[in-house]
């Protein structure tokens, strides 16, 4: 596990699986609230994050990308906490907890209590102490969303960014037109880093090649 600042405010933490992919949990240490981006594999990936901001009493707000396991297994990590999702990611955690449990399980980190987002949205959601602003980008999935750090022009996209370098478009779970716009929408954002689920930290031109690979 790396514990990488990659702005002032937003630190990385990233996960190498033996099976050879990464994850990645991003923290923006806000001015109101902490945000915690995605929740990995379990509570044991937790335990850096929260030894990180123990002595930083502000609340926490918990948050998933998209309703797939390597995002959502430490949840309940976060008794106490708001967690946030897209309207549909709750209903995907609902209905896909027991077989990505059977499928996955191996891959546990810790332990896996389900717990479900308590605050969800349709469109967009904003933190304006914090200057954080939550997306609905459809793509990936179709429950994808993203956050923007307005401040530091850092934006997490979940994994509408494929893993790795040399696939970079993501598998498209939801519809692809979704994804395009969503792209598109991504193009005219004022931004300076892309953090994503598993790839590394990359610069706003990715989305233009992912258009072009499309
Ligand atoms: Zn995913």
């Amino acid at each position: 596990m790396q514990i990488k600042k990659i702005r002032n405010r937003n630190i990385l933490f990233t996960y190498r699986q033996p099976a050879g992919w990464d994850i990645n949990v991003q923290l923006i240490l806000g001015n109101r609230y902490n945000f915690i981006i995605d929740t990995g594999l379990g509570s044991l990936s937790m335990e850096p994050v929260k030894e990180y901001i123990k002595h930083d009493a502000k609340p926490i707000i918990v948050i998933n990308t998209h309703y797939h396991w390597d995002h959502i297994w430490g949840n309940g990590s976060f008794r106490d906490c708001t967690i946030l999702s897209h309207t549909r990611c709750r209903e995907m955690i609902e209905q896909n907890w027991e077989e990505m449990m059977q499928k996955y399980g191996q891959h546990v980190d810790g332990e896996a209590e389900k717990r479900l987002p308590d605050l969800t949205f349709e469109q967009e959601i904003y933190f304006p102490d914090d200057q954080i602003r939550i997306m609905f980008t459809p793509g990936h999935t179709a429950d994808s969303i993203s956050v923007m750090d307005e401040l530091e022009k850092v934006i997490h996209v979940g994994d509408n960014i494929g893993d790795t370098m040399e696939e970079l478009v993501p598998s498209l779970y939801g519809e692809k037109d979704d994804y395009i716009k969503t792209l598109l929408k991504y193009k005219d954002m004022d931004m300076d880093l892309c953090v994503s689920g598993h790839n590394t930290v990359l610069e706003k031109q990715v989305f233009n090649k992912i258009l072009d690979l499309l």
